[in-house]
């Protein structure tokens, strides 16, 4: 079941200087279920790839489209998880789950439930009523995931998030962003800058050439969710 079509896609910023051609041509489609990993040196486009398909930005050329319908604007169709959390820092870990499902008009008994189950995948249960500003970087970035997961979204967009953790946290929060992947039979687009990581988590492997960036190669690996 094909989820994402991106078809011939280019993006140029308009800038008070010259214009930045970002990425050119590029097309792909992504299968629900999908683990896909992208890669590409630094300022090849990847960001803005990733920024399209999300909604943020209107490509320049070509067309993206999600189950077949243009993608307009953000929507809850797609959760976004960027490499440095952006947390509502003085709300709990719980407020900042339950944020988007109470956007969503969800019932009281809905919202808890959602927010109890992601939290406790993120293994955050014992932290729901600490302020976000209080937690340690691993942990902001696992609740940033908790709170795309519980908005049930049919995608999650991910630009390095682990970029900016440490070893053993990065390694830690890799097991379990394949757990989460697995057991919510979720469907994942990550942009990173470690080949490693891309092979272990992957099912496919996308690689940019240098700006204005264009896919490169690609790799199908197994696709499996065991
Ligand atoms: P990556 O994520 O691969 O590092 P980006 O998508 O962030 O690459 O950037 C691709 C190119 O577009 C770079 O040359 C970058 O400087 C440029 N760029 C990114 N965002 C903007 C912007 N808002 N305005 C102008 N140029 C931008
Ligand atoms: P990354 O490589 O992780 O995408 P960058 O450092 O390239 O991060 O970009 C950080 C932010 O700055 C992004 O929001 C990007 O859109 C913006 N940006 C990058 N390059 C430019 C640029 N040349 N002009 C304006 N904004 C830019």
């Amino acid at each position: 079941e094909i989820l994402i079509e991106v078809k011939n896609v280019g993006l140029t910023y308009e800038t008070n200087t010259k214009p930045i051609k970002a990425i050119e041509n590029i097309s792909f489609q992504m299968g629900k279920g999908e683990f896909l990993c992208l890669l590409g040196p630094s300022g090849c486009g990847k960001s803005t790839l990733l920024k399209i398909i999300a909604g943020y930005l209107k490509p320049t050329i070509g067309s993206c489209l999600m189950q077949g319908q243009p993608i307009q604007g953000p929507d809850w169709n797609r959760g976004v998880v960027f490499q440095s959390p952006t947390l509502y820092p003085w709300m709990s870990v719980r407020k900042n789950v339950e944020f988007g499902p109470k956007m969503k008009g969800f019932s009281k008994d809905k919202i808890e439930k959602l927010s109890q189950y992601f939290l406790e995948q993120v293994e955050l249960s014992g932290y729901a009523d600490k302020a976000t500003f209080e937690l340690s970087g691993g942990m902001k970035q696992r609740v940033a995931l908790a709170r795309a997961l519980a908005n049930q979204p049919k995608i999650i967009l991910m630009d390095e998030p682990f970029g900016a953790l440490d070893a053993f946290t990065r390694v830690n929060m890799q097991a379990l962003i394949r757990k989460i992947w697995k057991e919510n039979h979720s469907t994942m687009f990550m942009i990173t800058h470690d080949i490693d990581e891309a092979l272990s988590l992957g099912t496919r492997v996308m690689v940019m050439s240098k700006s204005p960036g264009k896919i490169e190669k690609e790799f199908h690996l197994d696709f499996t969710y065991t």
